[in-house]
């Protein structure tokens, strides 16, 4: 494997610049893949800032929303050939061993699974290093196969941000008759919208963006309500399903619980840095459930891509070249996206 060149993080107040740096030769069950497009997570810039566990790994090369075409196969692939399109998500690899790897919840892997980047590979020594980049080498279990009848760039955030959303609503059984609340409109929640939709739900997007409400009706919201006004809280109180909280700060999940219903749930999905103070009333005043969810198994990864490739669901992107990765993180952090930046890799060969 030649060198890669990508851009990376070299501590936690550095800016995203150039650099090099080794991927693996592959293995007998590698895919090689030259990457065409990276999507932008909000992720990506909390673990550059360190803002999660305190110990992300440097040099960091982000991006978890990683699309490509194969350009090798090891001598015991049989899933994927040279010239196929295929995705990498957030993990490219797990133990394979422990209870949740073995009933297929890859995701939730007890050893924890090596992380496309800010991980390390199952030596536990190996950095792994994401997106940003020219290629990836991955174990071909691993690798997602690309929906054929979608843009390849705005199938890119569907490796995490689609994949985030539609397994809650899928364990929760979003559907016709359910009422379901997605909280903050950037890259998750956008697809939470056009998903849920999808899946015959009732969709009311809140949004602290009031001039959001245009483009989320358009996205397939069915409500849309601005979550500065106070009196959404009461006026709506008990009257969701299924509450989906996606936003990046620590914001108050009690006047969210408030919105659900008896025996109803709220899945939080959005990771902030700092911990969230919880009132036991907000739990115990309609039997709610509070429950959290992350990304999706290889599998139901590919369920989703399958489903946004039947119903037509991209994400709604914005591509950007490289160059321009520092002033997209700008933007993401103030909620200035709509709704996904994409890298086009071509670009860091310029
Ligand atoms: P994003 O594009 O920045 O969207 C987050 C949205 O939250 C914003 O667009 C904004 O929506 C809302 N928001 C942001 N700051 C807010 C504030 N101070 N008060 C109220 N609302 C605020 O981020 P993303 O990529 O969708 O990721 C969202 C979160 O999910 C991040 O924390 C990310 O790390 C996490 N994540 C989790 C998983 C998982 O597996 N659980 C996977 C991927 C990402 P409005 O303008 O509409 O209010
Ligand atoms: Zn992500
Ligand atoms: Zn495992």
């Amino acid at each position: 494997m030649p060198k890669v060149t990508g851009y990376a993080v070299q501590n936690a107040s550095d800016h995203l610049r150039p650099w090099s740096f080794d991927r693996r030769d592959p293995r007998p069950h590698d895919v090689a893949m030259a990457i065409t497009y990276c999507g932008i997570c909000h992720s990506d810039i909390h673990q550059a800032r360190n803002e999660w566990t305190g110990d992300s790994i440097y040099p960091m090369v982000p991006g978890h929303e990683i699309a490509g075409v194969v350009t090798g196969v090891g001598t015991a692939v049989t899933r994927f050939k040279v010239g196929d399109l295929v995705g990498v998500g957030c993990f490219v690899d797990s133990c394979r061993t422990c209870a949740n790897c073995k009933a297929g919840f890859e995701q939730y892997c007890i050893e924890t699974p090596s992380l496309t980047y800010n991980g390390r590979e199952r030596d536990g020594v190996t950095p792994t290093m994401g997106g940003y980049s020219t290629a990836i080498v991955v174990d071909e279990h691993y690798v997602l196969r690309m929906p054929a009848t979608l843009p390849l760039d705005a199938s890119a955030p569907l490796l995490c941000a689609g994949i985030t959303l539609y397994s809650p609503l899928r364990h929760w059984k979003a559907g016709p008759g359910l009422r379901v609340g997605i909280v903050g409109l950037g890259g998750l929640g956008h697809m939470g919208v056009k998903i849920a939709r999808a899946m015959g739900a009732d969709v009311t997007v809140f949004s602290h963006t009031a001039r959001k409400q245009e483009e989320a009706l358009r996205l397939g919201a069915h409500h849309f309500h601005d979550s500065s006004q106070p009196d959404v809280f009461t006026k709506l109180a008990q009257t969701f399903d299924l509450v989906i909280n996606t936003v990046s700060a620590a914001i108050d999940w009690n006047q969210y619980l408030e919105l659900v219903r008896l025996d109803g749930t709220m899945v939080v999905v959005g990771i902030p840095q700092a911990p969230v103070s919880m009132k036991a009333q907000s739990l115990l005043g309609a039997r709610r459930r509070l429950a959290g969810s992350a990304i999706g198994s290889i599998a139901e990864t590919q369920e989703m891509l399958d489903f946004c490739d039947h119903h037509r669901l991209p994400a709604d992107i914005e591509v950007i070249s490289i160059q321009q990765v520092n002033e997209a993180w700008k933007r993401v952090l103030s909620s200035d996206v709509r709704y996904r930046f994409v890298i086009d890799m071509e670009t860091l060969k310029a």
